[in-house]
Order: structure tokens, then sequence, then C-alpha cells
């Protein structure tokens, strides 16, 4: 399966490799399930969201900047 297409922009590869963000993201989501990706389907419709929300679609406060 390909990577997500959004993957080069997104900031949750940005967050991996500033190692703030856990790899098992990438792997199930980016690299993997993207069309599971809370992510995706709001960038694909044009529906702002913050930088922190998780690919499952929860706020990490954390990576808030
Ligand atoms: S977080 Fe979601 S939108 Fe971003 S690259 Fe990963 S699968 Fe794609």
């Amino acid at each position: 399966m390909a990577d997500c297409k959004w993957f080069p922009v997104c900031p949750m590869k940005y967050f991996y490799e500033q190692g703030e963000l856990d790899r098992k993201w990438i792997e199930i989501y980016c690299k993997g399930d993207w069309r599971s990706c809370v992510r995706y389907h709001m960038e694909e419709n044009g529906q702002p969201h913050p930088d922190w929300m998780l690919p499952d679609g929860s706020l990490d406060e954390r990576l808030r900047k």
C-alpha cells in the first residue's frame, strides 16, 4: 500500500522527525491505513483542523506550540 499522499506536508511527519511523536502513528496510519485517518478526511474535505490533532482525531496538547 502506498503512503498517504499528504505525508510529505503533514505535521505528523514534522513532529515525528522532531522526535516529538511516537513512530506508531506513522506506521499505523501514514504508511498503513491512511484511509482511517481523521486528518486525512478533514484535509480532503477542506475542513480546518489543528496541527496537534492526531490521526485518530484526539488532540495532543503536548504538540501544541
Ligand atoms: S497523519 Fe493522516 S493525513 Fe497526515 S500523513 Fe498521516 S495518514 Fe496522512
